[in-house]
């Protein structure tokens, strides 16, 4: 993409409303933009990455044998009247009503409405286990919206639903999640922390919060340092482990009761970037979810579910990936993986040069935004730092000449003279 036809309204001054690092960031960037309070436009900028991480989390819901779905946004209330939550869930509800009066709500979340999906297509057994997801948006009408796409009122949601005939069963869909989660925040460069968690209005009997941590963050976390010093394998980590460390969630944490040592407890504060549950047969109990068991006789089905908040990771990954500069993106989320900078447009051996090593990344397969715009190179290296692209490759009369380019790594800052094609084979890998 040459970015002199690329939408990016970047911002030089940084925006006053804007209370956290991220949010700012993202302003300035052109990734996003409010069109009223909690609800925001994806630019094209900020849609990449979100893209790209809808991309991992439906990866690994897929690997881990959940299966794509796509429920609607809108919502019959009659369904949220079976399960007892339309009076419960107040007024984060945005509740609507069409032209014959039927009461209607955007949904902020789908418990209700897959147990139906499952109530009207299975009768036995044999039809379970069952893992469904779709990633949608979502609505609820937050009494605070506040840092951006962090805490917004529309926002875009990972949802799984697990349906299990007994509770061994649903243990063993809860920690296949949990092992999911895992891998899919460590391939966005992100360490998560799983920490026992309040239920809250989806209501249950066991919850994982995941939290990044960064100082923003909206939680207090309390957690056993050796979480810090243990060694994860992602492609199959620990999760019996994992859960028997002490983490929790300030509400759910007791100093009295709380079983790690003073020196040894960490507190900090975490960014809530998925939530999982464990909560029996609280909907299908209510919904009559009943499948005919081997011997004929009736089963309800154990349920969890399992939420990302996909639009909340970009800010997330901000929080944890910045410098003074700007974003610094993991190669994973990356908007673009090499941003190819043209430092002298006038000059006919540059644009050439550019041009060539365009068309190579394009034939690669490597993604670049090319910086062909008639600007002084302060300011496209403070656009290509500001917007954080993995790798810059620089190209300027005096490279050209010396049959060299520069290609510099956004996270260290190095930067190396390369001859062009050790520079493509170092990007290509
Ligand atoms: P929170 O405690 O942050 O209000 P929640 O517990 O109400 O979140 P869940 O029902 O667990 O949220 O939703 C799953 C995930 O969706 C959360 O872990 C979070 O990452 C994301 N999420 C929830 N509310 C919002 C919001 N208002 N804006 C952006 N993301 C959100
Ligand atoms: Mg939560």
């Amino acid at each position: 993409m040459r970015l002199s036809r690329f939408f990016l309204p970047t911002l030089k001054e940084t925006p006053a409303e804007a209370k956290i690092v991220s949010h700012r960031l993202m302003l300035r960037a052109g990734m996003i933009r409010q069109e009223s309070a909690g609800i925001y436009s994806w630019l094209p900028l900020g849609l990449r990455v979100l893209k790209n991480i809808e991309t991992i989390i439906r990866d690994e819901q897929d690997a881990a044998g959940a299966q794509e779905i796509l429920m609607p946004t809108i919502q019959s209330a009659d369904l949220w009247r079976e399960s007892g939550r339309y009076d419960d869930y107040g007024k984060e509800m945005l509740r609507i009503e069409d032209r014959h009066g039927r009461d209607l709500l955007y949904g902020p979340t789908n418990e209700e409405m897959v147990t139906s999906i499952l109530r009207d297509c299975i009768k036995s057994y044999k039809q379970l286990p069952v893992n469904l997801y779709h990633i949608q948006w979502k609505f609820r009408d937050e009494v605070r919206p506040r840092f951006g796409i962090m805490r917004c009122r529309e926002f875009l949601m990972k949802d799984a639903y697990s349906f299990d005939l007994d509770l061994e069963g649903a243990k063993r869909s809860y920690d296949n999640m949990f092992a999911a989660y895992l891998r899919t925040f460590a391939r966005m460069g992100l360490k998560a922390v799983p920490v026992r968690a309040d239920p809250g209005a989806i209501g249950g009997d066991m919850s994982h919060e995941f939290h990044i941590l960064a100082e923003t963050g909206e939680s207090a976390i309390f957690y056993d340092a050796a979480y810090d010093e243990m060694t994860l394998d992602m492609d199959n980590p620990d999760v019996a482990a994992l859960q028997s460390i002490y983490a929790a969630e300030e509400e759910l944490h007791d100093p009295e009761k709380c079983p790690v040592a003073d020196d040894r407890l960490k507190q900090a504060r975490g960014i809530e970037v998925g939530h999982i549950f464990f909560f029996g047969t609280k909907y299908s109990a209510a919904m009559g979810l009943v499948v005919d068991g081997p011997g004929g006789e009736r089963i309800t089905p154990e349920m969890g579910s399992y939420g990302i908040g996909v639009s909340r990771l970009p800010a997330a990954i901000i929080e944890a990936s910045h410098d003074e500069n700007g974003i610094i993106w993991p190669d994973s989320v990356a908007p673009f993986a090499v941003g190819l900078v043209n430092l002298k447009v006038s000059d006919e051996a540059c644009v050439s040069q550019c041009d060539d090593i365009y068309d190579r990344l394009r034939d690669a397969g490597i993604e670049a935004l090319y910086d062909d715009r008639d600007e002084r190179p302060g300011a496209k290296f403070a656009d290509m730092d500001l917007i954080g692209l993995p790798w810059q490759l620089v190209v300027g009369p005096r490279g050209v000449a010396a049959g060299t380019v520069e290609l510099k790594r956004r996270a260290g800052g190095e930067k190396e003279e390369l001859s062009l094609d050790s520079a493509l084979e170092k990007l290509t890998g």
